[in-house]
């Protein structure tokens, strides 16, 4: 039989930890405080910005919301990051992406101070990852590895292939796994034999963004199975990058969608939020 890793009960005890670590902060004088900005008004982020809004009151640090107008040039949007850079009461500035097209995503994400960087997408925290240093990690995968951990799954010594190379979960997901050593394999849109590459798996992690495209036949027998993607299918349901009805019984452990990484992803950014002000 196979565990279903359930994502929603797992970021529930992070965020019950986190809310509690954050009281007992608040005894001593600290408090925690994330700036959430939006650029134009897509209903998709809007809802990202609410759940994190959200989550931040659950967990008792105080959110600033910037709600700035679709045709904010990116001189003011970088003005605001400097100004937030320099605000010592703020903890983490997290800006909710995509940015609309006349703004440079690469220039905002670079002018973030690293040390309040909590998605994890600076250039000096990427750095820092890659060389085993402490610093924030893009929060979807250090999200599966806490899956991993919290389920009792053993990552040392095991082969893991990471589908997808993305700056934002594919490469961190494999820099992660090795930092726990796994045998890491990554494949992507250039992969010769994709179904071969991914038998060899103990841990498959789908970040390809295709629904439903990881089917049985790519799965070894017991392997453990971890599902990225997240997609509406022609019913309006939501789906993963993996067809879950046929791939769960070849399982040891498998993440269903919705339910399984999805959660994870805030419950993470909240845990960077309050490491941030423990590290800085
Ligand atoms: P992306 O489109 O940037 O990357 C997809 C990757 O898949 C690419 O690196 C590409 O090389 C690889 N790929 C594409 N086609 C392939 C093929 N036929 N064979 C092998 N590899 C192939 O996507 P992303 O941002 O990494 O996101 C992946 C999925 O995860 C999406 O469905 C996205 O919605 C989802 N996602 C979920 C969360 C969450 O919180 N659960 C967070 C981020 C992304």
């Amino acid at each position: 039989m196979a565990q279903i890793i359930d994502g929603k009960k797992i970021s529930q005890e992070i965020k019950d930890e986190l809310r509690e670590k954050v009281a007992s902060l608040k005894e001593e004088g600290k408090e925690a405080a994330l700036a959430v900005i939006q650029v134009g008004n897509d209903p998709a982020s809007g809802v990202y910005v609410g759940n994190k809004k959200k989550a931040c009151a659950y967990i008792g640090i105080r959110s600033l919301s910037y709600e700035l107008p679709e045709e904010t040039t990116e001189e003011e949007l970088l003005a605001l990051i400097e100004k937030l850079n320099g605000d010592a009461s703020v903890n983490g500035i997290l800006v909710q992406l995509p940015l609309p097209s006349h703004i440079d995503e690469d220039k905002v994400i670079r002018t973030i101070s690293p040390k309040k960087d909590v998605d994890g997408f600076h250039p000096e925290n990427v750095g820092k990852l890659v060389i085993g240093e402490p610093g924030f990690v893009s929060c979807t995968p250090a999200g599966i590895i806490q899956l991993l951990k919290r389920s009792g799954i053993e990552i040392a010594g095991k082969n893991c292939v990471v589908i997808g190379r993305s700056n934002i979960v594919g490469k961190p997901m494999a820099l992660l796994m090795l930092r726990e050593n796994a045998t890491v394999t990554i494949a992507h849109s250039r992969t010769q034999d994709l179904k071969e590459v991914c038998k060899r798996a103990d841990i498959l992690i789908v970040a390809i963004g295709k629904p439903r495209f990881i089917t049985a036949d790519y799965v070894k027998e017991g392997a453990v199975v971890i599902d990225v993607g997240i997609h509406r299918n022609e019913n309006n349901k939501l789906c993963g990058d993996v067809a879950y009805d046929e791939v769960m019984p070849h399982t040891s452990a498998i993440t269903p969608v919705p339910g399984g990484v999805g959660p994870m992803t805030i419950a993470m950014l909240m845990n960077n939020c309050v490491e941030s002000m423990l590290m800085y």
